[in-house]
């Protein structure tokens, strides 16, 4: 798409299976972050598994979306934006809006629909979760075939490509699981065999992975719980457990291991994401809680496209 300073093509390796049938088209995205690779692992798999002959339709999948912050193990592009924030971007902007807009002509508007595979920031992991716009019936059937353990609704942010793309009429699945600079073994599998039931449930496909055992928890809201008082960080619950309100979820305690404070939870949830560093500051965030159950009436939705703590740059 560009030439680089040193005077390679710069672009962006995309694997078309162009089905022997017609049927949807569906793009799958990985490292739009370019240190987040559990999706690049996803992509991988399918491509080794796909085979057109048996496809009705056509997948797009495209495993290094921010090349270059790949080649840099970072999450940013060399010009330091997040390409997740630049779209719909612009052939005449900078290189996150350039790439952007060709991500976004190129593959999702392409697309019927998407799948954007993602994992938490730096020094944090997220279980496997999907995040969509829960109000939205269509994409909360795609989320339910897909069948990871959780769906989380939660608002798009600015620029990012979950949003531009349900502004186009294009819905995708936002995949969050494990951590950056990583391979998580049970988030990579849940990702794949998501996407396979996705391809199967649009009857691109003639067979699917078993669905899990468990429907997904839908949660209709999530916060991220945060340290009043710093410290050495003694965890109580972790990735994937239920919390009631009032149950302790962690101490801190000075080097000597005597108690600094305890902080209880706020609601009743589960734990989908966390810090994976136990040293704390005062407004460091721990734990990221989901909600279960109905959204209060007339109430913002506080969460965000992405882990809004993983930003170097809030919005
Ligand atoms: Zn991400």
């Amino acid at each position: 798409m560009s030439e680089s300073y040193t005077g390679d093509r710069l672009s962006i390796p995309v694997a078309v299976f162009h089905g022997a049938q017609t049927g949807p088209r569906m793009f799958v995205t990985a490292a739009v972050h370019g240190d987040e690779l559990n999706g690049v692992a996803a992509c991988r798999e399918l491509i080794q598994s796909l085979d057109p002959q048996r496809l009705r339709g056509t997948i797009l999948i495209a495993p290094l979306v921010n090349i270059l912050g790949v080649q840099l193990h970072s999450r940013y592009l060399p010009d330091r934006r997040d390409l997740n924030r630049a779209f719909p971007g612009s052939p005449t902007g900078s290189l996150a809006a350039r790439i952007a807009r060709v991500v976004l002509d190129e593959i999702v508007v392409a697309s019927d629909l998407g799948v954007d595979l993602h994992t938490a920031a730096n020094r944090r992991t997220n279980v496997p979760q999907v995040r969509i716009d829960t109000a939205d019936p269509q994409t909360l059937r795609l989320a339910e075939a897909f069948g990871a353990p959780y769906i989380l609704s939660a608002a798009t942010r600015p620029g990012s490509l979950r949003e531009v793309a349900a502004d186009r009429g294009v819905p995708v699945l936002t995949f969050e699981g494990g951590e950056a600079l990583r391979f998580d073994t049970d988030a990579i599998q849940v990702a794949t065999e998501g996407i396979l039931r996705l391809l199967h449930h649009l009857q691109m496909t003639d067979a699917a992975p078993e669905p899990p055992h468990d429907p997904p928890v839908v949660m209709h809201d999530s916060r991220w719980i945060r340290a009043e008082r710093g410290g050495i960080l003694d965890l109580q619950v972790g990735p994937g457990d239920q919390v009631r309100v009032g149950q302790t979820l962690w101490a801190t305690t000075d080097p000597f291991g005597h108690e600094r404070s305890a902080v209880d939870s706020p609601d009743d949830g589960v734990v989908i994401g966390a810090t994976t560093l136990p040293l704390v500051s005062p407004g460091d965030a721990v734990l990221h809680v989901g909600l279960v159950g109905e959204r209060p009436p007339h109430e913002d939705d506080p969460s965000e496209e992405e882990d809004q703590v993983e930003d170097d740059h809030p919005a």
